[in-house]
């Protein structure tokens, strides 16, 4: 699978949006630039003449700023643990969801956007919060607080549900006066093609600056988005032999049976789509484009979109990212939502884990998401989930259920956006930072795909200290110079026997043995680095580290009791061992998870350490 991105077409695309709407525009690139690269995207925009970049979290902000990029910016979901102070530092502007979100960013010294939701029922500050909001704001204003503007969102219901969201948010506008706000933004691509009363001081523009008709696949040959004057920014491409290509469900390719392929200079057809491949028909060799500029007489994406009975963005977001294998290291909780895919041992898919990262009371009759396909029918909480199709959640998980805080399961209101879905919790208590489930026996579909924002995570049952020592010659097998694993459990839990595993896998002379009488024991290997085995359980700071001369850099690390290491270290392999219930007998089985942290972790790399189990019928 292979993906062209033409940043030439996207900044082409903002100069004649901007022109036609005659607004100043804010280029999302949210998702890694809807899968088109979120750096070579921003960078593409600014040279189309964009004024802004929109983002969804901190940690995509900050990518674009360690990118060298020090445009203006603008992030507008946040997690629990957001910390206001990193987009102070980095100047990047926030727009804030709730009035708790409101005071972390004004005590950080954050340059401010009120999100204020007026319909679309998903992020954003409740209708009825909303006047508490404004009043709050102006005050926090008047201390020095810096509110520079205010958003809002359309639904695209209709016209006339949009129009009703227009007036709703210049009401909003009229409250807010006393701010002084420059910048008053409420349309995305759609209205700022087609609805000027929605384009007030900014419009914030994603799809349609990515060549692709913002209003769905229309009739699947991109001629709307070519009416527009948009060209379509990416290709993708992909080795077929006899009609199959090694692509497939688990790399984020949609189930679009019946799409074109122009193969060999003929179009053919997808007959069918499998976990890591898709098959045409004819079976013709060769370099098949499956989507491209229809212009140049390829398929367009739209085509892709119709077959799978999906819109254009899911399918240009989840096969770019998976197309391009953007190996995006998981951001902390500090910047980003939490978002984790969470495998077995045999690699399997297990469930997708994320939080909530808004709750709030609405009104009866709110529509919810993008065209009100679910209406509340009582005052209600609505609880937001920081997962959307970007990360796995494909469009068509509408309905299914969804387990908050460990107890009830709801089912997933309204569309999936491309970064949050909604649940509808009642009246039961549900919190922000309440952990969010989606489990893979109750949705396969969900999770087979890694989107690029997700960390991965392995987790398992080890049977016996037998099975432990092979889990650990997996992981020594896949180490080398520089590597850290960090074995953390309480006494007894295996941490050695797993290091045994790790030493024979390395060709370790000597005896593995626990290290806890002489701190950190260094075996030779067989050819490779040293295996440097710690105990830091006694380690109190970062000088009895030193004094531990311990070669972080050329050798291989292996401490137990290792989280102290965690500050001396960039990255590393967290392996947390649990007893269980069965406590005391030492042939029980274990519980074990993997979790890879820092740029030397990342998500392809942690699913490396799984293994299919054998089957009998295995070659
Ligand atoms: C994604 C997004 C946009 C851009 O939407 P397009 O339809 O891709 O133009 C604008 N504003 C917000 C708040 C968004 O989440």
């Amino acid at each position: 699978m292979r993906i062209e991105v033409d940043t030439a077409a996207i900044a082409a695309n903002v100069r004649a949006l901007a022109a036609r709407a005659a607004t100043p525009v804010c280029g999302v690139v949210k998702a890694d630039g809807y899968g088109h690269g979120a750096v070579a995207s921003a960078r593409a925009m600014l040279d189309g003449g964009a004024a802004m970049l929109g983002v969804v979290d901190l940690a995509e902000a900050l990518r674009l700023r360690a990118a060298g990029i020090d445009a203006p910016i603008l992030a507008w979901l946040h997690g629990p643990g957001v910390d206001f102070s990193l987009a102070a530092r980095h100047g990047v502007e926030v727009a804030v969801s709730s009035i708790a979100q409101l005071e972390a960013a004004a005590a950080a010294g954050a340059v401010i956007h009120l999100k204020l939701d007026t319909g679309l029922g998903r992020n954003g500050i409740a209708r009825g919060d909303r006047a508490a909001a404004i009043a709050r704001a102006i005050a926090l204003a008047a201390g020095g607080a810096r509110i520079r503007g205010a958003m809002s969102h359309l639904a695209g219901t209709s016209r006339d549900a949009d129009l009703a969201q227009v007036r709703d948010f210049a009401s909003a506008l009229a409250e807010a006066e006393p701010l002084g706000l420059e910048l008053r933004h409420l349309a995305s691509s759609a209205a700022a093609i087609a609805l000027p009363e929605a384009r007030f001081d900014l419009v914030r523009i994603g799809m349609a600056a990515y060549g692709v008709d913002p209003s769905g696949p229309g009739a699947g040959d991109g001629s709307e988005a070519a009416a527009l004057g948009l060209r379509p920014a990416m290709r993708a491409s992909a080795a077929f032999v006899d009609g199959v290509a090694e692509v497939g469900l688990d790399d984020g390719l949609l189930p679009a049976v019946g799409a074109p392929v122009l193969l060999g200079g003929e179009l053919a057809h997808v007959a069918a789509v499998g976990a890591c491949s898709i098959r045409v028909e004819p079976p013709r060799t060769g370099d098949g484009v499956l989507w491209g500029d229809p212009a140049a007489g390829e398929p367009s994406a739209d085509a892709w979109a119709r077959a799978a009975r999906t819109i254009t963005y899911e399918v240009v977001t989840r096969m770019g990212a998976a197309g391009r294998g953007a190996g995006v290291v998981a951001a902390g909780p500090e910047t980003a939502p939490r978002r984790v895919l969470e495998l077995g041992l045999d690699g399997e898919p297990r469930r997708l884990v994320g939080e909530l990262v808004g709750v709030k009371r609405v009104e009866p009759g709110l529509g919810v998401s993008y065209g009100g396909e679910y209406v509340t029918t009582s005052a209600t909480t609505l609880a937001l989930v920081g997962l959307g199709y970007a990360d796995g959640v494909t469009r068509s998980a509408t309905g299914r259920p969804a387990v908050v805080g460990g107890d009830g399961a709801h089912p997933i209101r309204g569309r999936v956006a491309m970064d949050q879905v909604v649940l509808d919790v009642g009246d039961r208590p549900a919190r922000v930072g309440d952990p969010v489930v989606l489990e893979h026996a109750s949705a396969p579909e969900l999770t087979g795909m890694i989107g690029p924002r997700v960390a991965v995570e392995v987790a398992g049952s080890v049977a016996d200290a037998d099975a432990m020592e092979l889990l650990g010659e997996r992981i020594g097998a896949a180490l080398r110079a520089g590597d850290a694993v960090l074995l953390i459990g309480p006494l007894g839990a295996g941490k050695t026997t797993l290091t045994r595993g790790i030493g024979r896998a390395l060709g370790a002379r000597g005896t593995v043995q626990s290290p806890t009488f002489v701190i950190a024991r260094t075996h030779r290997t067989a050819a490779g680095p040293d295996l440097q085995h710690v105990d830091a359980y006694r380690l109190g700071d970062e000088a009895e580290l030193d004094d531990l001369d311990l070669d972080l850099d050329g050798a291989i690390t292996v401490a137990e009791w290792g989280a102290p290491l965690e500050h001396a270290l960039e990255s590393w392999l967290r392996v947390e061992i649990d007893r269980g219930e069965a406590d005391g007998d030492d042939e029980s089985p274990r519980s074990v998870r993997l979790r890879g942290h820092g740029p030397g972790w990342d998500a392809a790399r942690v699913r490396s350490l799984t293994a299919p189990v054998p089957t009998e019928e295995a070659p």
